[in-house]
Protein backbone atom coordinates (compact mmCIF):
# COMPACT_ATOMS: atom_id res chain seq x y z
CA UNK A 1 0.00 0.00 0.00
CA UNK A 2 1.03 3.38 -0.69
CA UNK A 3 2.14 5.94 1.95
CA UNK A 4 -0.64 9.24 1.64
CA UNK A 5 0.56 11.21 4.76
CA UNK A 6 3.45 11.48 7.09
CA UNK A 7 2.67 12.96 10.39
CA UNK A 8 6.13 13.70 12.16
CA UNK A 9 6.14 14.88 15.65
CA UNK A 10 3.55 17.56 15.46
CA UNK A 11 2.78 19.92 18.36
CA UNK A 12 -0.01 22.57 18.27
CA UNK A 13 0.44 25.11 21.56
CA UNK A 14 -1.63 28.22 22.02
CA UNK A 15 -1.14 30.43 24.29
CA UNK A 16 -3.87 31.66 27.01
CA UNK A 17 -4.91 34.86 26.91
CA UNK A 18 -6.83 35.13 29.79
CA UNK A 19 -10.70 33.69 31.13
CA UNK A 20 -10.70 31.00 33.98
CA UNK A 21 -6.84 29.84 33.04
CA UNK A 22 -3.86 31.66 33.69
CA UNK A 23 -2.80 34.62 30.98
CA UNK A 24 0.63 33.69 29.71
CA UNK A 25 0.63 30.33 30.10
CA UNK A 26 0.65 27.52 27.55
CA UNK A 27 -1.66 24.93 26.57
CA UNK A 28 -0.26 22.41 24.41
CA UNK A 29 -3.64 20.76 22.58
CA UNK A 30 -1.38 18.02 20.49
CA UNK A 31 2.22 17.11 21.95
CA UNK A 32 4.66 15.63 19.99
CA UNK A 33 2.47 13.17 17.89
CA UNK A 34 3.83 11.03 14.77
CA UNK A 35 2.26 8.61 12.10
CA UNK A 36 1.97 7.21 8.62
CA UNK A 37 -1.18 6.84 7.29
CA UNK A 38 -1.62 5.09 3.91
CA UNK A 39 -3.74 4.98 0.74
CA UNK A 40 -7.42 3.56 1.39
CA UNK A 41 -6.61 3.33 5.09
CA UNK A 42 -8.83 4.99 7.87
CA UNK A 43 -7.22 5.93 11.07
CA UNK A 44 -8.99 6.71 14.18
CA UNK A 45 -8.53 9.01 16.87
CA UNK A 46 -10.29 8.32 20.06
CA UNK A 47 -10.12 9.60 23.62
CA UNK A 48 -12.23 11.79 25.76
CA UNK A 49 -13.24 15.57 24.90
CA UNK A 50 -10.79 18.24 24.94
CA UNK A 51 -7.66 15.72 24.40
CA UNK A 52 -6.50 17.48 20.89
CA UNK A 53 -8.33 14.99 18.62
CA UNK A 54 -9.32 18.00 16.61
CA UNK A 55 -6.79 19.95 16.64
CA UNK A 56 -5.05 17.58 15.15
CA UNK A 57 -7.26 17.12 12.03
CA UNK A 58 -7.16 20.91 11.54
CA UNK A 59 -3.62 21.04 12.17
CA UNK A 60 -2.78 18.61 9.63
CA UNK A 61 -4.95 20.17 7.05
CA UNK A 62 -3.01 23.17 8.17
CA UNK A 63 -6.63 25.00 8.99
CA UNK A 64 -4.68 26.10 12.34
CA UNK A 65 -0.95 26.13 11.87
CA UNK A 66 0.97 23.81 14.09
CA UNK A 67 3.67 25.17 16.47
CA UNK A 68 6.42 22.43 14.84
CA UNK A 69 6.60 19.09 13.12
CA UNK A 70 6.10 18.50 9.84
CA UNK A 71 3.11 17.29 7.77
CA UNK A 72 4.74 15.14 4.62
CA UNK A 73 1.84 15.05 2.03
CA UNK A 74 3.16 13.96 -1.90
CA UNK A 75 6.54 14.38 0.23
CA UNK A 76 5.76 18.14 0.42
CA UNK A 77 6.13 19.76 4.05
CA UNK A 78 2.41 21.37 4.23
CA UNK A 79 3.59 23.38 7.52
CA UNK A 80 6.37 24.97 5.72
CA UNK A 81 4.18 26.41 3.19
CA UNK A 82 2.14 29.57 3.74
CA UNK A 83 -1.56 29.64 3.20
CA UNK A 84 -1.03 30.95 -0.42
CA UNK A 85 1.17 27.74 -1.05
CA UNK A 86 -0.76 25.25 0.34
CA UNK A 87 -4.11 26.04 -1.43
CA UNK A 88 -3.30 23.68 -4.51
CA UNK A 89 -3.15 21.06 -2.18
CA UNK A 90 -6.42 22.01 -0.46
CA UNK A 91 -8.38 19.76 -3.49
CA UNK A 92 -6.91 16.72 -1.89
CA UNK A 93 -7.51 17.49 1.31
CA UNK A 94 -11.04 18.02 3.08
CA UNK A 95 -13.09 17.59 6.16
CA UNK A 96 -16.37 16.70 7.33
CA UNK A 97 -17.55 18.53 10.49
CA UNK A 98 -19.35 16.91 12.57
CA UNK A 99 -22.61 19.36 12.52
CA UNK A 100 -24.02 19.46 8.60
CA UNK A 101 -26.69 22.08 9.37
CA UNK A 102 -23.88 24.38 11.46
CA UNK A 103 -21.33 23.34 7.99
CA UNK A 104 -24.08 24.67 5.60
CA UNK A 105 -24.73 28.26 4.51
CA UNK A 106 -28.48 28.16 4.84
CA UNK A 107 -28.68 31.02 1.92
CA UNK A 108 -27.44 28.88 -0.27
CA UNK A 109 -29.05 25.94 -2.16
CA UNK A 110 -27.40 22.66 -2.56
CA UNK A 111 -26.44 23.16 -5.99
CA UNK A 112 -24.54 26.27 -4.92
CA UNK A 113 -22.92 24.24 -1.82
CA UNK A 114 -21.99 21.05 -3.25
CA UNK A 115 -20.68 23.19 -6.66
CA UNK A 116 -18.89 25.80 -4.67
CA UNK A 117 -15.20 24.02 -4.38
CA UNK A 118 -15.23 23.62 -8.22
CA UNK A 119 -16.10 27.37 -8.41
CA UNK A 120 -13.60 28.62 -5.90
CA UNK A 121 -11.00 26.15 -7.59
CA UNK A 122 -12.44 26.67 -11.28
CA UNK A 123 -12.62 23.14 -12.24
CA UNK A 124 -15.24 23.56 -14.59
CA UNK A 125 -15.28 25.48 -17.95
CA UNK A 126 -18.93 26.34 -18.62
CA UNK A 127 -22.32 25.52 -16.92
CA UNK A 128 -23.07 22.35 -18.41
CA UNK A 129 -19.28 21.15 -17.10
CA UNK A 130 -20.51 22.64 -13.72
CA UNK A 131 -23.70 20.50 -13.70
CA UNK A 132 -22.19 17.77 -14.93
CA UNK A 133 -19.57 17.48 -12.14
CA UNK A 134 -22.52 17.83 -9.27
CA UNK A 135 -24.98 15.40 -11.14
CA UNK A 136 -21.86 12.83 -10.67
CA UNK A 137 -21.30 13.68 -7.31
CA UNK A 138 -24.95 13.08 -6.64
CA UNK A 139 -25.34 9.98 -8.29
CA UNK A 140 -22.06 8.69 -6.29
CA UNK A 141 -23.52 9.97 -2.95
CA UNK A 142 -27.36 9.15 -3.08
CA UNK A 143 -28.41 12.50 -4.41
CA UNK A 144 -31.55 13.21 -5.82
CA UNK A 145 -31.62 16.06 -8.51
CA UNK A 146 -34.80 17.25 -7.03
CA UNK A 147 -32.64 18.49 -3.91
CA UNK A 148 -30.88 20.54 -5.86
CA UNK A 149 -32.66 23.93 -5.91
CA UNK A 150 -33.74 23.34 -2.53
CA UNK A 151 -32.17 24.92 0.68
CA UNK A 152 -30.34 23.00 3.48
CA UNK A 153 -33.36 23.86 6.57
CA UNK A 154 -34.80 21.60 4.01
CA UNK A 155 -33.43 18.12 4.84
CA UNK A 156 -32.83 16.10 7.91
CA UNK A 157 -29.54 15.79 9.55
CA UNK A 158 -28.57 12.30 7.93
CA UNK A 159 -29.30 14.20 4.54
CA UNK A 160 -27.78 17.74 5.35
CA UNK A 161 -24.54 14.85 6.17
CA UNK A 162 -24.67 13.09 2.52
CA UNK A 163 -24.70 16.85 1.39
CA UNK A 164 -21.57 18.03 3.27
CA UNK A 165 -19.91 14.23 2.30
CA UNK A 166 -20.84 15.48 -2.09
CA UNK A 167 -19.19 18.56 -1.08
CA UNK A 168 -15.86 17.06 0.09
CA UNK A 169 -15.97 14.07 -2.34
CA UNK A 170 -16.49 16.79 -5.66
CA UNK A 171 -12.42 17.62 -5.76
CA UNK A 172 -11.58 13.50 -5.71
CA UNK A 173 -9.34 14.47 -2.80
CA UNK A 174 -7.07 11.37 -1.66
CA UNK A 175 -7.32 12.33 2.38
CA UNK A 176 -10.29 13.40 4.37
CA UNK A 177 -10.46 14.80 8.09
CA UNK A 178 -13.68 13.50 9.54
CA UNK A 179 -14.15 15.18 12.89
CA UNK A 180 -17.19 13.03 14.65
CA UNK A 181 -18.89 13.23 11.25
CA UNK A 182 -22.09 10.89 12.80
CA UNK A 183 -22.33 11.90 16.50
CA UNK A 184 -24.73 14.72 16.06
CA UNK A 185 -27.18 12.30 13.74
CA UNK A 186 -29.67 10.18 15.44
CA UNK A 187 -28.78 6.61 15.64
CA UNK A 188 -31.02 5.29 13.08
CA UNK A 189 -29.26 7.04 10.49
CA UNK A 190 -25.78 6.68 11.88
CA UNK A 191 -25.42 3.42 9.93
CA UNK A 192 -27.00 4.73 6.72
CA UNK A 193 -23.88 7.58 6.85
CA UNK A 194 -21.20 5.20 8.08
CA UNK A 195 -21.89 2.40 5.52
CA UNK A 196 -21.94 5.25 2.78
CA UNK A 197 -18.71 6.68 4.06
CA UNK A 198 -17.09 3.21 4.20
CA UNK A 199 -18.41 1.96 0.31
CA UNK A 200 -17.46 5.23 -0.96
CA UNK A 201 -13.46 4.37 0.33
CA UNK A 202 -14.17 1.48 -1.69
CA UNK A 203 -14.86 2.80 -4.67
CA UNK A 204 -12.50 5.84 -4.15
CA UNK A 205 -9.42 4.42 -1.95
CA UNK A 206 -9.22 7.92 -0.53
CA UNK A 207 -8.06 7.61 3.48
CA UNK A 208 -9.84 8.86 6.02
CA UNK A 209 -8.40 10.46 9.91
CA UNK A 210 -11.94 9.49 11.72
CA UNK A 211 -12.06 11.67 15.01
CA UNK A 212 -14.80 10.10 17.13
CA UNK A 213 -15.47 9.28 20.65
CA UNK A 214 -17.75 6.45 20.19
CA UNK A 215 -15.75 3.49 20.35
CA UNK A 216 -18.71 1.16 18.69
CA UNK A 217 -18.04 3.14 15.58
CA UNK A 218 -14.62 3.66 15.14
CA UNK A 219 -14.72 -0.14 15.67
CA UNK A 220 -16.88 -0.38 12.71
CA UNK A 221 -14.95 2.14 10.25
CA UNK A 222 -11.75 2.10 11.18
CA UNK A 223 -8.47 0.07 9.99
CA UNK A 224 -6.10 1.17 12.69
CA UNK A 225 -7.02 3.46 16.17
CA UNK A 226 -5.03 5.76 17.98
CA UNK A 227 -6.11 6.56 21.56
CA UNK A 228 -5.06 10.23 22.82
CA UNK A 229 -4.75 11.59 26.13
CA UNK A 230 -4.37 14.88 27.02
CA UNK A 231 -2.77 15.53 23.47
CA UNK A 232 -0.86 12.73 23.04
CA UNK A 233 -1.05 9.20 21.43
CA UNK A 234 -0.81 6.37 24.16
CA UNK A 235 -1.29 3.78 21.76
CA UNK A 236 -1.68 3.28 18.18
CA UNK A 237 -2.48 -0.56 16.38
CA UNK A 238 -4.85 -2.55 14.11
CA UNK A 239 -8.30 -2.27 15.75
CA UNK A 240 -8.52 -5.87 16.26
CA UNK A 241 -5.25 -6.18 17.92
CA UNK A 242 -6.46 -3.36 20.01
CA UNK A 243 -9.72 -4.59 21.02
CA UNK A 244 -8.42 -7.83 21.72
CA UNK A 245 -5.30 -6.83 23.55
CA UNK A 246 -5.36 -3.26 25.20
CA UNK A 247 -2.21 -2.56 26.62
CA UNK A 248 -2.58 0.83 28.00
CA UNK A 249 -4.37 1.89 31.59
CA UNK A 250 -6.16 4.21 29.79
CA UNK A 251 -7.55 2.56 26.67
CA UNK A 252 -8.38 -0.18 28.79
CA UNK A 253 -10.54 2.16 30.76
CA UNK A 254 -12.03 3.23 27.79
CA UNK A 255 -12.84 0.03 26.24
CA UNK A 256 -14.06 -1.32 29.55
CA UNK A 257 -16.67 1.56 29.76
CA UNK A 258 -18.48 0.34 26.41
CA UNK A 259 -21.93 -0.27 26.99
CA UNK A 260 -23.24 -3.86 26.35
CA UNK A 261 -26.83 -4.66 25.38
CA UNK A 262 -27.49 -7.79 27.61
CA UNK A 263 -28.23 -7.11 31.36
CA UNK A 264 -27.39 -10.00 32.20
CA UNK A 265 -23.83 -9.59 30.84
CA UNK A 266 -21.06 -9.18 34.01
CA UNK A 267 -17.34 -8.03 33.78
CA UNK A 268 -14.59 -6.18 35.76
CA UNK A 269 -15.60 -2.67 35.24
CA UNK A 270 -12.54 -0.93 34.93
CA UNK A 271 -14.02 2.74 35.81
CA UNK A 272 -11.26 6.04 35.26
CA UNK A 273 -10.75 8.11 38.76
CA UNK A 274 -10.58 11.67 39.07
CA UNK A 275 -10.66 14.44 36.17
CA UNK A 276 -8.61 15.21 33.54
CA UNK A 277 -5.98 17.62 34.04
CA UNK A 278 -5.13 20.93 33.03
CA UNK A 279 -3.39 20.67 29.88
CA UNK A 280 -2.10 23.97 30.81
CA UNK A 281 -0.33 22.35 33.68
CA UNK A 282 -0.24 18.65 33.19
CA UNK A 283 1.00 16.08 35.57
CA UNK A 284 5.17 15.72 35.73
CA UNK A 285 6.28 12.63 33.87
CA UNK A 286 3.42 10.27 32.12
CA UNK A 287 0.18 12.54 31.88
CA UNK A 288 -2.06 9.70 32.92
CA UNK A 289 -0.61 8.89 35.97
CA UNK A 290 -3.02 11.10 38.11
CA UNK A 291 -5.86 8.85 37.47
CA UNK A 292 -4.03 5.49 36.83
CA UNK A 293 -4.54 2.63 38.99
CA UNK A 294 -1.16 1.46 38.07
CA UNK A 295 1.13 4.40 38.99
CA UNK A 296 4.76 4.25 40.40
CA UNK A 297 7.15 6.54 41.19
CA UNK A 298 8.78 6.18 38.17
CA UNK A 299 5.74 7.37 36.23
CA UNK A 300 6.05 10.92 38.04
CA UNK A 301 9.73 10.94 37.82
CA UNK A 302 9.92 10.21 33.63
CA UNK A 303 8.05 10.53 30.61
CA UNK A 304 7.07 7.44 28.82
CA UNK A 305 8.13 6.70 25.46
CA UNK A 306 5.99 5.61 22.13
CA UNK A 307 7.37 2.69 21.54
CA UNK A 308 6.60 -0.70 19.12
CA UNK A 309 5.44 -3.24 22.08
CA UNK A 310 4.42 -6.18 19.15
CA UNK A 311 4.12 -5.62 15.54
CA UNK A 312 2.44 -2.46 14.75
CA UNK A 313 1.25 -1.80 18.26
CA UNK A 314 2.42 0.59 19.72
CA UNK A 315 2.32 2.12 23.75
CA UNK A 316 3.30 4.52 26.14
CA UNK A 317 3.67 3.07 29.73
CA UNK A 318 6.38 2.20 31.54
CA UNK A 319 4.75 -0.88 33.97
CA UNK A 320 5.42 -4.04 32.52
CA UNK A 321 1.94 -5.54 33.93
CA UNK A 322 0.05 -2.62 31.65
CA UNK A 323 2.42 -3.04 28.73
FE1 LIG B 1 0.02 4.25 34.46
FE2 LIG B 1 2.62 4.60 34.86
FE3 LIG B 1 1.76 3.40 32.65
FE4 LIG B 1 1.39 6.02 33.03
S1 LIG B 1 3.35 4.96 32.79
S2 LIG B 1 -0.08 4.57 32.27
S3 LIG B 1 1.00 6.08 35.21
S4 LIG B 1 1.54 2.65 34.75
Amino acid sequence: MKKILEVKNLTKTFQVNGGFLKKGKNLTAVDNVSFELMEGETLCLVGESGCGKSTLGRSILQIIKPTSGEVLFDGVDLCKLDEKKVRPYRKNLQMIFQDPYASLNPRMTIRELIGAPVRAFKLAASAEEFDKKIREVCSVVGISEDWLDKYPHEFSGGQRQRIVIARALILNPKFIVCDEPVSALDVSIRSQVLNLMKDLQAQFRFSYLFVSHDLSVVNYIGDRIAVMYLGEFVELADKRELFRNPLHPYTQALLSAIPVADVTYKRERNYLEGEVPSPVDPPSGCKFRTRCKYAADICRQQKPQFVMVSEEHYAACHMQHCV
